[in-house]
């Protein structure tokens, strides 16, 4: 078995997967020196005001790995014990994201070490224009526009949006994607991961010839990307038999009632104890017999120790880094087919990017049309990936990197050095 990586050190891991790919493409070290460093990290400390009349300080981050394609994108994450390291390496995948779908972006990450749980709505609100007028100065509509990520909502994107244009002195949609309708947001955002999950899906199983009539699913996490790639997978023919969220898992063979879950989880606050299915840890889940595994929760949850009991056929990372590389590397050897992060779970940025176009020039789609693109740009991807991997005899995530990081070393090399 081989040994893991320092698993503590998101960032590592970030920079390894760099690395594979910067060997493929042979890049010069002068550019693979600067590719492998974010170009800036912000960190603040600030007091809120909690409802109970204390005050408490709060540690956030905004990490801007690289802008040589465009302004710098990325989400902001809610997480307790979120770290600089783990923002700078989401930093750089978001590089590689909106380079291998072809978004003129660069890459950037943010969050703030907190339990958003723990919090009610009045101090999240606090929380959240006081993060936004600390990290101010590197974001805005030209400069890096945040959007939503785990533990943060479009309602929070609404008050970062509303606290730049107040210091603005008018508004500034286009400052966060990721909004309510109401305030500029895209139909179809929150969608717009577990769309793209599913898109990809489809193309896989196409690709893989996977003969059973009705493929089975396990999702791990059941949020924003989870929570809509169990919709939307169901709507399209296939048959999610498991879902989990931190507390809990439940699974049910033939097929979960996604209706009825959903009433569950609403009045439970967790898929757990649900009548439907019997439970299952989080641990379970990933072993089940499935043809399809989306982890759509945490990162580094299949790993050297669990890789060689996956029985999926077939992998659509939904979060963040959800596989070791030395999981990366079982799997490969066992044939399990992975379709990586920054590719599968790109339909969240792309639709985003579509709420800022539309912002920027206060002209607004239907949910048609956006549906509609996001297909054509992120199924584009995938076969562009596909053949590169085909050909090059790489892996999916190897060639996804390696397309990424060319077109990323294109636009630093034909921009140059300044001064
Ligand atoms: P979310 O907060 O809406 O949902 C997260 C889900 O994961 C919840 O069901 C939660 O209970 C579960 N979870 C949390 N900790 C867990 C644990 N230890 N074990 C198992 N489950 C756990 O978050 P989200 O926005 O759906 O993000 C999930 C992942 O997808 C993250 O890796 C995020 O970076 C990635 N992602 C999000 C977006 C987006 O637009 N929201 C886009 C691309 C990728």
């Amino acid at each position: 078995m081989p040994v893991e990586l320092k698993p503590e050190s998101a960032y590592s891991t970030a920079q390894h997967q760099f690395d594979l790919a910067a060997d493929v493409l042979d890049l010069p070290d002068e550019i693979r020196t600067q590719l492998r460093e974010v170009k800036r990290e912000l960190v603040v400390h600030f007091p809120v005001h909690l409802d109970n009349d204390s005050i408490e300080l709060f540690t956030g981050y905004r990490v801007q790995h690289n802008i040589s394609r465009g302004p710098a994108k990325g989400g902001i994450r809610y997480q307790a014990g979120l770290t600089l390291d783990a923002v700078k390496a989401m930093a750089m995948l978001m590089t590689w994201k909106c380079a291998v779908v072809g978004l003129p972006y660069g890459g950037a990450k943010g969050g703030v070490d907190v339990d958003p749980r723990r919090l009610s709505a009045g101090e999240l609100e606090h929380l959240t224009r006081r993060f936004a007028t600390e990290i101010a100065l590197l974001i805005g509509p030209e400069k890096d526009i945040p959007a939503p990520d785990m533990g943060t909502t479009p309602q929070i994107m609404a008050w970062i949006m509303d606290t730049l244009s107040m210091h603005a002195g008018h508004s500034v949609p286009a400052s966060v994607t990721g909004k309510p309708i109401e305030v500029g947001g895209s139909e179809g955002r929150d969608d717009a991961p577990g769309r793209g999950l599913t898109f990809l899906t489809l193309e896989a199983l196409k690709y893989l010839h996977v003969q059973e009539e009705t493929p089975t699913v396990a999702i791990q996490g059941y949020g924003t990307v989870g929570g809509s790639a169990a919709r939307l997978m169901s709507e399209a023919g296939l048959r999610v038999v498991a879902v989990s969220d931190s507390k809990s898992g439940t699974y049910n063979p033939k097929g979960l009632d996604l209706d009825a879950l959903r009433e569950h989880r609403q009045v439970r606050g967790t898929v757990g104890g649900f009548r439907g299915g019997e439970q299952v840890t989080n641990a379970e889940l990933l072993e089940l017999p499935i043809t399809v595994l989306v982890p759509a929760a945490i990162e580094n949850q299949v790993t050297a120790k669990n890789a060689d009991r996956v029985k999926a056929r077939l992998i659509t990372e939904g979060a963040n880094v959800p596989l070791t590389p030395e999981a990366d590397s079982i799997l490969h050897d066992r044939d399990v087919f992975v379709v990586p992060d920054i590719l599968a779970n790109s339909g969240g940025v792309i639709v985003s990017y579509f709420e800022w176009v539309q912002d920027l020039q206060a002209f607004f789609w239907e949910g048609e049309e956006i549906n509609t693109k996001l297909h054509h740009i992120i199924t584009r991807a995938f076969y562009e990936v596909l053949h590169t991997s085909v050909n090059k005899r790489l892996t999916m995530r190897t060639a996804a990197y390696a397309l990424a990081v060319q077109k990323v070393a294109n636009a630093s090399v034909v921009r140059g050095i300044y001064p």
